[in-house]
């Protein structure tokens, strides 16, 4: 389905605007019997009162068409003069795409119009005239860049394929939580106001919090690990902030990670809880938003099982395709896209060098070099990173030094650690990469309401 944008006034003076507030109508006592969703074939006949914003709106002749727009979709107004009288005609003709409408009829089964129905209207009421034209042609079948559509997000999310997004955005997150409960995880809510780093200190963002320096939280990692001690199965889904110096279409300054922590488990059993996590996301999500991934024209093909390769593994792979890559160093963008070629669904990176992780993870034993670590991937892009931590505070105090991290500045932490940290292991996951990968969008803001990033602190 197209839409225009026919009938919209341009930039509207300020006695204009007064003028066209006076012609609006009141909601009053008018409440919707149907979202667009509801309607059937079955209806026909039935009184309804319907609300939304005019997606298109056509003249032919002595019949007007509105597609009048709901979140749920589509329903068409059909408005014949010779039915409805001269005054309701003409008030129909000022109408232009994005107007708020409320429409009272009748409606009235017929295979063209979508849902099988329309209505024949006999009341409607303006409840607001859209009168600027969106900067660009939503609806049109070049997509303008995301900047420009993000200069008017509000409006560009009433495009089908955003909606399409952001509706499976609500099942995936359904989907998370319900799994996560429903496996014995307690969610807790940790502070985003925080006093140190936890995953390096260059990409913080600093404030003022009264008189003192703090900072927005990169991960919940160390509360989520504290809280092991009192609720053993933990996870949060929430706000992490990072001020990432490159722009890319995969990070964004403020993203939602889903933190998972375990006490009495290793780095093993946090990849199984992983993958039957995200194996149960992409069943609910496949039979939940059918239509969306429709929409969407984009279905996921699932791999029969999660690969894991070691580091070391992957740097075979990598030689033996020309790539070479210094033991202990992190992979770059065009490893990353090799990996791809071999491996485009879901894989695990497991055993990294303890070097390219942070001071919270496990060594694999007292005197090795590789860690009790995972990254899961899709292709060339990362999905979650997780590990076993360090639960000895000696050791740990230890990782802090090596990092060049001052553990006086993790007192409030370390000292949990005196009282009986049991072993524990978790992840992070990136909620916009996975969602990314559930749409099939290639641009992280795309998956995302109102990203932030180095351009973007407004809308
Ligand atoms: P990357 O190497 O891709 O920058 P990272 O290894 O620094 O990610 P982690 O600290 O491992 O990130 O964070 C856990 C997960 O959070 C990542 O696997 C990723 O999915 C997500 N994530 C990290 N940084 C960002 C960001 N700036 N924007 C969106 N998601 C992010
Ligand atoms: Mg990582």
């Amino acid at each position: 389905m197209r839409f225009g944008l026919c009938g919209l006034m341009h930039i509207t003076s300020g006695r204009r605007r007064r003028s066209l507030d006076s012609k609006l109508d009141k909601l009053d006592d008018w409440r919707r019997t149907h979202y667009s969703s509801d309607l059937s074939p079955q209806l026909d006949g039935k009184e309804s009162v319907v609300f939304g914003w005019i997606a298109s709106i056509r003249h032919q002749g002595n019949i007007t068409f509105i597609i009048l727009a709901d979140k749920d979709g589509f329903m068409q107004i059909t408005v014949k003069r010779d039915e409805v009288g001269e005054e309701f005609y003409e008030k129909v003709q000022r109408l232009g795409a994005h107007t708020s409408i409320g429409v009272k009829g009748v409606l009235r089964a017929i295979s063209k119009a979508p849902n099988g129905v329309e209505m024949l209207p006999k009341e409607i009421k303006i409840l607001s005239f859209a009168t600027l034209n969106p900067p660009t042609s939503l609806y049109g079948r070049r997509l303008p860049s995301v900047d420009k559509r993000l200069e008017i997000r509000a409006v560009d999310l009433r495009r089908p394929a955003a909606q399409a997004v952001f509706k499976i955005r609500q099942e995936a997150l359904k989907a998370l939580r319900a799994h996560l409960i429903e496996n014995g995880y307690h969610e807790v809510h940790t502070p985003k106001i925080i006093s140190s780093a936890t995953e390096g200190g260059a990409a913080l963002f600093p404030l003022l919090y009264y008189n003192k320096e703090a900072f927005l939280t990169q991960s919940p990692q160390l509360y989520k690990e504290q809280l092991v001690m009192a609720f053993e199965k933990v996870f949060e889904i929430g706000p992490a902030f990072r001020a990432e110096q490159s722009r890319t279409l995969t990070h964004l300054s403020e993203f939602i990670s889903v933190d998972v922590e375990e006490a009495y488990v290793d780095y093993r059993d946090s990849m199984n809880r992983l993958e039957s996590m995200i194996r149960e996301v992409v069943k609910e999500v496949s039979e939940r938003c059918v239509n969306e991934l429709k929409t969407l024209g984009y279905c996921l093909e699932m791999p029969q099982e999660f690969k894991r390769y070691s580091y070391d593994e992957v740097l075979d792979i990598l030689s033996g395709l020309g790539y070479k890559l210094d033991w202990g160093e992190d992979l770059g963008s065009t490893h990353l896209s090799v990996l791809a070629e071999v491996n485009p669904s879901f894989y695990f990176i497991v055993d990294w060098p303890a070097q390219t992780k942070p001071f919270y993870i496990a060594p694999k034993d007292k005197y090795s070099k590789l860690s009790e670590s995972f990254d899961l991937m899709f292709g060339s892009l990362e999905i979650a990173s997780g590990g076993t931590r360090v639960s000895s505070r000696r050791l740990l105090e230890k990782r802090l030094k090596e990092k060049g991290l001052n553990p006086k500045s993790f007192t409030y932490h370390l000292k949990v650690f005196d009282y009986g940290m049991p072993p524990h292991s978790g992840f992070g996951l990136g909620f916009e990469r996975l969602l990314m990968i559930l749409t099939g969008q290639s641009n992280i803001r795309d998956v995302t309401y109102f990203p932030r990033d180095q351009r973007h602190l407004t809308p």
